[in-house]
């Protein structure tokens, strides 16, 4: 990142790619790991991280002139921690360079089974897989034969939410940007229906056409219009699992919800969660969705862009919707 970037959307000029020379050696006593990156996340949190704000907010800035930092997918060359050794593959928190000098550990984590893409520790393996998991089960607590409703659906989390809603017996529906996302929602990842949110000119009527009875849980991904149209279609005693609001990321002023005080008539539980919070649960998740995926049950949709060159703008093309699947970059494939 060159300088903060004020509201609005930012532009891949604000972003460059630089080339120095550096030694590739752990300090002495460091206690932290040298690693080759391999893959990167591309994640619409970042979006806040370009923009200076105080330290109350949950993540920090990115520091201007020094490497964007995100979740990623790494080979240990060095380590001065227990934890990890040589040869160590790993994801977590790298930074967007060839090589990286991790002295925060914290979120970092070694990969227990490389019988999957590698790649798939940036996406249903990694954060984003944990963030469907803990929105839905731990948030939600869905039952058998409920109705939810999931937005930015066949994004990285939403893609997930969905068949993690029709394992647990649930009618699911999905809105996306594009006739093709609404075509994977339905023929690829088994969602009960689906429609594209830019062709629909009343939000509410078409909620009410695919949930006349209402929505049990939303999966809130998008925020602003979308919200307000489902919290009137909510039933009594529903659940919102509020993830992110992607429609409001890189607005001047955020728009208004009119339809709030649902929440008091209709009883709504609608909590917020950062995902961070529960990566203790991680062995629990893993041990539902490793065999899924090795059987078929679960699959997974990523969008891959070659080169750490190509990186900025494949972040940004979050926000136009131009990534169809998870947004991963490839550093290096070894
Ligand atoms: P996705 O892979 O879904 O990519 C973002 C998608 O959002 C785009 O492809 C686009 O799809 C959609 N989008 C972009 N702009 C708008 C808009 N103005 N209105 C509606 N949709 C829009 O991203 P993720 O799955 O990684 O993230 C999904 C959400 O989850 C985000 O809100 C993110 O911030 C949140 N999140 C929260 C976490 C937490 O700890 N709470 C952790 C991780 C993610 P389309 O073509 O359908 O418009």
């Amino acid at each position: 990142l060159k300088e903060y970037v004020s509201a609005g959307l930012p532009k891949e000029s604000d972003m460059a790619v630089v080339t120095t020379t550096t030694k590739l050696k752990l300090p002495e006593g460091s206690g932290g790991v040298l690693v080759k990156n391999l893959y990167l996340s591309c994640d619409p949190y970042m979006r806040s991280r370009m923009t200076k704000h105080d330290s109350a907010s949950y993540v920090d800035p990115f520091n201007p002139g020094e490497p964007i930092s995100g979740f990623g997918v790494a080979k240990v060359l060095e380590s001065g921690d227990a934890k990890f050794k040589q040869g160590d593959l790993v994801w977590g928190m790298i930074g967007w360079e060839e090589y990286s000098l991790i002295t925060s550990i914290q979120y970092l984590f070694k990969i227990p089974t490389t019988d999957v893409p590698l790649s798939y520790y940036t996406g249903i393996l990694g954060m984003p897989g944990m963030t469907a998991y803990a929105g839905f089960y731990e948030i939600c607590s869905p039952k058998k034969g409920e109705t939810v409703f999931v937005s930015a659906a066949s994004g990285a989390v939403g893609q997930l939410v969905g068949q993690f809603a029709k394992l647990a017996g649930c009618y699911v529906v999905g809105s996306a940007g594009s006739e093709d996302k609404v075509d994977l929602l339905k023929n690829k990842f088994g969602f009960d229906g689906a429609f594209n949110y830019k062709e629909e000119p009343n939000l509410d009527a078409a909620l009410k056409r695919y949930f006349p009875e209402g929505i049990d849980i939303y999966f809130e991904n998008v925020g602003g219009k979308m919200l307000d149209a489902v919290l009137l279609n909510m039933k009594i005693g529903g659940r919102i699992s509020v993830c992110g609001m992607i429609s409001q990321y890189n607005l001047v002023q955020p728009e208004g919800v009119q339809n709030l005080m649902y929440l008091v008539s209709k009883q709504l539980r609608m909590e917020g969660f950062l995902v961070t919070k529960y990566f203790p649960l991680y062995g629990k998740f893993l041990e539902l969705v490793l065999p899924h995926i090795k059987e078929g049950k679960i699959i997974y949709v990523e969008d891959v862009v070659e080169g750490l060159e190509n990186a900025p703008s494949a972040l940004l093309g979050l926000f136009a919707g131009r990534n169809v699947g998870k947004q991963v970059v490839v550093v290096s494939r070894e």
